[in-house]
């Protein structure tokens, strides 16, 4: 029997298509079910337990798959790896069920903007793809419901972490810097060979596209032999297959070529163009014709939360990225702005060095907001370069930055924390944000 650990999208998605191709399975989840899965599980006549692991039944598996949630510490996993069990992901697993083409991506930022532009450009030029994977319906879910030719898919580090033989005809990987080094036993080199599982099966017939100037990844592969195609791209680097050059993007690969000014990429901030540069050249390997990437590239509205201008009020734009989690997605906000800015950071702290930041805040940022229930270290890191007020919900937070801004000024939410202490996610944290700035406007204008 298959046990699948974990009753979320991947854990549910898992178990329908284990349904779909007759293989008997058992869902066990520690916690509480979302009533969502829940009803789904019952009406699929699937088996499963919550509060709590059998381990009569979850021992006598033949493999079982493991969420990406769950940590391999935790004791049920442990008892598993010492019975020998064999433990995969469920991309591993789904991966098998299918003999479609995979555009695999990954990297620490920007994976979801960049799947998301990669299916679109394959979607405007009529292939039939499907967007799957982290973002989205699980790969497992989507391949239950029915066959694609592609699948362009978001990977995380840890959906990575259990594949064995997946192996993506087009690997993407954007960038490596510091995250989610709690799982990793706080080493950065573990991570970074998670990261790197994505081209563990790749031969001379695959694609490898990864960012040049990344010192991480050029450091691995100073170490290590890759043996498919390598595109690469850059911002200052001509000898990469794309690269920008004054104000225009070049991109080349073995078979075409294709110019664009940085005028006609509808997406703001230089990783934009780092993720449009991916894209492109995913997209010409499988053979896209250059004038959908161009329409695309052109035309991309951005994906929610993650740079998403909410409105205009009195000349005072308000921008929500409480996508950015990180110190380095806010690095590529605050390079993205060209107006003075009011910063909302704040929320639970990862270990952020925001030495990195404090260049561009000194230059650009003319007040810090902090939100969060303990903003002690960001007043401790800002308060001698600018002004920090301190707040505790979105709402004070929004009136505050409001009342801070001027004409013409942009007031960000970039967080650089997780949202965990104020919000349920970073998605409800965005929306509870947008519905400030709403609620001001109103105010206003009443
Ligand atoms: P992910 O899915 O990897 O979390 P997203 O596309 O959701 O990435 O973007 C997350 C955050 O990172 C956003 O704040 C976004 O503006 C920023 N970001 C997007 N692309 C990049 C990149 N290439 N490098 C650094 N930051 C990025």
């Amino acid at each position: 029997m298959l046990v699948i650990l974990g009753a979320g999208e991947s854990g549910v998605g898992a178990a329908l298509l284990a349904k779909k191709i007759g293989r008997k399975c058992f869902v066990s989840d520690a916690g509480q079910i979302k009533q969502k899965f829940r009803k789904e599980l019952i009406k699929n006549e699937i088996d499963f337990e919550e509060g709590g692991h059998s381990l009569d039944i979850i021992l006598q598996a033949k493999e079982i798959i493991k969420s990406p949630g769950i940590p391999d510490t935790t004791p049920i996993v442990l008892k598993a790896k010492e019975k020998g069990i064999p433990i995969i992901s469920e991309i591993e697993f789904a991966s098998r069920h299918t003999h479609g083409t995979f555009i695999a991506i990954t990297g620490s930022n920007g994976k979801t903007t960049t799947t998301t532009l990669t299916y679109e450009i394959l979607k405007t030029a009529g292939y039939d793809v499907a967007l799957t994977g982290n973002v989205g319906n699980s790969l497992a879910r989507t391949i239950a419901q029915r066959q694609y030719q592609y699948y362009v898919v978001e990977l995380s580090s840890f959906q990575l972490d259990n594949c064995y033989n997946f192996n993506p005809h087009i690997a993407l990987l954007l960038n490596i810097t510091p995250d989610h080094l709690d799982r990793y036993d706080y080493n950065f080199d573990n991570y970074v060979r998670s990261k790197f599982r994505i081209v563990q099966n790749q031969s001379g017939s695959d694609y490898f596209i990864y960012w040049k100037e990344d010192k991480t990844i050029a450091k691995y592969l100073s170490q290590h032999t890759i043996p498919s195609q390598h595109l690469t791209f850059a911002l200052d680097d001509v000898s990469a297959n794309a690269y920008s050059l004054d104000d225009k993007i070049i991109i080349n690969n073995k078979t075409s070529s294709l110019q664009l000014s940085i005028q006609q990429i509808s997406l703001r901030g230089k990783h934009n163009i780092l993720n449009a540069m991916a894209s492109a050249l995913a997209a010409m390997a499988v053979g896209v014709d250059k004038k959908f990437i161009i329409q695309v590239l052109n035309s991309f509205p951005g994906v929610e939360h993650r740079l998403e201008v909410v409105d205009t009020i009195n000349g005072i734009t308000f921008i929500n990225d409480s996508k950015a989690t990180n110190v380095n997605s806010v690095w590529y906000a605050l390079d993205a702005m060209d107006q003075p800015v009011i910063l909302i950071l704040g929320g639970i702290d990862k270990g952020n060095d925001y030495s990195q930041i404090t260049d561009l805040v000194k230059e650009k940022v003319k007040a810090i907001v902090a939100l969060g229930k303990d903003n002690s270290k960001i007043v401790k890191s800002f308060e001698q370069l600018v002004p920090v007020y301190e707040t505790s919900s979105i709402d004070e937070a929004v009136h505050k930055a409001y009342s801070l801004a001027k004409e013409n000024y942009v007031v960000l939410l970039s967080p650089a924390c997780a949202s965990f202490d104020l919000f349920d996610n970073y998605v409800h944290r965005g929306n509870k944000f947008k519905q400030a700035v709403f609620n001001l406007k109103n105010q206003i204008n009443a």
